[in-house]
């Protein structure tokens, strides 16, 4: 295995290097996809499929399966709280039944097990060297405990906002990327919170970026983000307190906490979406909408990628101008989306 020569390796296995993945096996072309966690993984991510992520889902994969829902199976929108007293609703489709609730790692584990591609989980990439007509990526396989080399045409970074792919290819372009942590708590409890909305708390006073909160299989679900370096803990505290005297939060056994990490890339329009026939897709390039909602331009990006890419194998165009090109529109929107997200919240939404 270690000596075929792969048209794409994709480093991660989320929604963008699934879409990718599947639009390359589509093209008939030979792709390995690199996860350093098992698989199915968890991904820290509320789970809520927007109207485009549903449909790009459902025109390149199928229908969702009934195993990546929880209840409640549909949300009716976000409600954005001003202070504890005052919402504003945001539905999240004015006709239909609302948007599915779903656990990223079955939602995830699906799209990657159903794009065509092979697989080698448990399994980080670690650096690589481009050498013009091929390119080799260097991985520890975490099981096998040992370090593993592949070949392939073209390399895409699908990592999400931590980006090895990224960081070696652009060292002078990482150090200007500003970082935020983001941490959450899954309770089993009891809240007067509506649990078929997703929640956002905007006060200052309970995050830097925004407070959420939102109900999944009965788990209550809460977090914040703060500028990395910050402390998180006691806007987190300040939350629990106004969650449990305003609405009524009783919090039972601690299931899980979880964080991870986020950057201004999105927010500043600070795209990255690669360097000769190295790509990268999804929140490793840069795109994440407002608000946090991510997934529908991980998939978007994805298939761009997967399309620049196969046409630079099959006609010689260059793969990276195409996905620039294609790309356009998407970059454009994520960027209105953030513009929009601070007008709503009346504040800058990514002050890092
Ligand atoms: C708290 C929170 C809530 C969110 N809620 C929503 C929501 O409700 N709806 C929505 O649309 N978006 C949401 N998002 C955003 C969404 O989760 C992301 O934008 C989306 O997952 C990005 O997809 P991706 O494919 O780019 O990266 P990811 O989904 O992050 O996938 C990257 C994959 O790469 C793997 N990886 C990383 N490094 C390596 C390496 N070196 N080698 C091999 N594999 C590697 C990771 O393990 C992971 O599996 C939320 C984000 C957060 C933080």
């Amino acid at each position: 295995m270690e000596h075929t020569l792969y048209d794409v390796i994709i480093s991660g296995t989320g929604p963008s290097g699934a879409a990718a993945a599947r639009g390359l096996s589509n093209a008939g072309l030979k792709v390995l996809v690199i996860e350093k966690n098992r698989l199915p993984r968890y991904k820290m991510c509320s789970g809520i499929i927007f109207k485009k992520s549903q449909d790009l889902t459902e025109k390149h994969f199928g229908q969702i399966p009934d195993t990546a829902y929880v209840k409640p199976r549909l949300l009716s929108g976000v409600r954005l709280w001003s202070d504890p007293e005052r919402f504003a609703d945001w539905p999240f489709n004015k006709n239909g039944d609302g948007a599915p609730n779903i656990w990223r790692s079955e939602y995830d584990n699906w799209l990657i097990t159903h794009s065509g591609a092979e697989i080698i989980d448990g399994c980080t990439v670690k650096g690589f060297n481009d050498f013009g007509n091929h390119v080799t990526v260097e991985c520890y396989h975490t099981a096998y405990k040992k370090t593993m080399s592949f070949t392939c045409k073209y390399l895409l970074g699908a990592e999400g906002s931590k980006s090895v792919v990224r960081e070696k290819l652009a060292p002078e372009f990482e150090k200007g990327v500003k970082w935020f942590v983001a941490y959450q708590n899954y309770y089993e409890g009891a809240s007067d919170l509506d649990p078929n909305f997703y929640h956002g708390f905007l006060e200052l006073q309970y995050g830097e970026v925004y407070a959420w909160f939102n109900i999944k299989d009965n788990l209550h679900i809460f977090g914040t983000a703060v500028k990395l370096g910050g402390k998180l803990h006691p806007y987190l505290a300040t939350y629990q307190k106004m969650l449990e005297t305003r609405f009524g939060l009783k919090t039972g056994r601690l299931i899980r906490k979880a964080g991870c990490m986020g950057n201004d890339m999105c927010s500043k329009g600070r795209f990255y979406l690669g360097k000769g026939n190295i790509l990268l897709v999804g929140e490793s390039a840069g795109f994440l909408n407002a608000f946090g909602e991510g997934i529908s331009c991980a998939l978007s990006s994805g298939l761009f990628a997967a399309e620049a890419i196969s046409k630079g194998i099959k006609s010689g165009a260059d793969a990276l101008a195409l996905y620039t090109e294609l790309t356009r529109v998407e970059r454009r929107q994520t960027q209105i989306s953030w513009k929009l997200g601070s007008k709503i919240a009346g504040r800058d939404l990514m002050p890092l």
